[in-house]
């Protein structure tokens, strides 16, 4: 493919988002990033700006089926058709089973999961049209080793992984790939608000002895958003140091 390909990036704003995009804008992609408020758009635009390939840094909260809504008719309005999804934006809650609020479960499954069955439904027609599309998923690791404290996010993530593969069967005639990236312990925001006991934890089962930075996750984002990648679908690529190795 060689036209310009616009890529829709889902919590654009900060971490592994804002990284994949500045790494796909370098790439040549167009881009729209997403935050869910005015202070997200702006560090989006801040940061893209100088590349030129920002289209629209826009609002949305992935956990609300109205605001998905919303985006989509401010998308068809200003005539962006993405054909390169990145469902970035996730969220933790982490608590043990026995404490878990309905919330906290209820949250962190929406916006982990439901939001990637909209946001992919919402792409997917202007891919089937152009008979070109590239859906990348961001998972985890602990969707698949699973992780005490967190089992709604786990539920969530494995979930991901499950549509991953079902959506790839379903779309791989019309040159649409499906694919998942499951970052391992990542050094974002989502990772700074554990403790240093935890951080010690998490670092001890990690042979590479360190936390993986956000553009290691962006480039593997990056090759399956590539016209080289065509031939691997419903594959999930761990991006972990080694924690773990399926
Ligand atoms: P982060 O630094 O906490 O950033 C989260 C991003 O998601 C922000 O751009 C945030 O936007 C957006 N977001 C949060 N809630 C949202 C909502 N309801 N609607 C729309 N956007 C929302 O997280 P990260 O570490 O980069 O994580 C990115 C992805 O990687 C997530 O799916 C996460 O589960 C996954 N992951 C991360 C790690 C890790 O170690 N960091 C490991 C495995 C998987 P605002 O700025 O507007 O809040």
């Amino acid at each position: 493919m060689s036209k310009t390909q616009l890529a829709l990036i889902t919590g654009a704003s900060r971490g592994i988002g804002m990284a994949t995009a500045a790494y796909l804008a370098r790439a040549g992609f167009e881009i729209i990033g997403t935050a869910t408020g005015p202070t997200g758009i702006q560090a989006i635009e801040d940061a893209l700006a100088a590349t030129g390939r920002l289209r629209a840094a826009l609002q949305l909260d992935v956990s609300n089926a109205d605001s998905i809504a919303r985006f989509f008719a401010d998308l068809a309005q200003a005539e962006l058709n993405p054909t390169v999804l990145v469902n970035n934006a996730g969220v933790t809650r982490d608590n043990l089973l026995l404490r878990m609020k309905d919330d906290e479960w209820e949250t962190v499954i929406s916006a982990n999961l439901n939001a990637i069955f909209r946001l992919t439904r919402g792409c997917l027609k202007t891919m089937v049209k152009a008979r070109y599309g590239r859906i990348i998923n961001v998972t985890s690791v602990v969707g698949v080793s699973g992780n005490a404290g967190q089992s709604n996010y786990a539920a969530a993530k494995a979930g991901v992984i499950g549509f991953t593969k079902s959506l790839a069967q379903e779309v791989a005639s019309r040159g649409i790939t499906v694919n998942a990236v499951a970052p391992g312990f990542i050094d974002t925001d989502m990772t700074g608000k554990l403790t240093d006991q935890q951080k010690e934890g998490a670092l001890a089962q990690i042979p590479t002895k360190r936390m993986g930075h956000p553009d290691e996750i962006a480039a593997a984002i990056g090759f399956l958003a590539s016209s080289e990648a065509a031939y691997i679908t419903g594959e999930t690529i761990h991006v972990n140091g080694g924690m773990y190795m399926v």
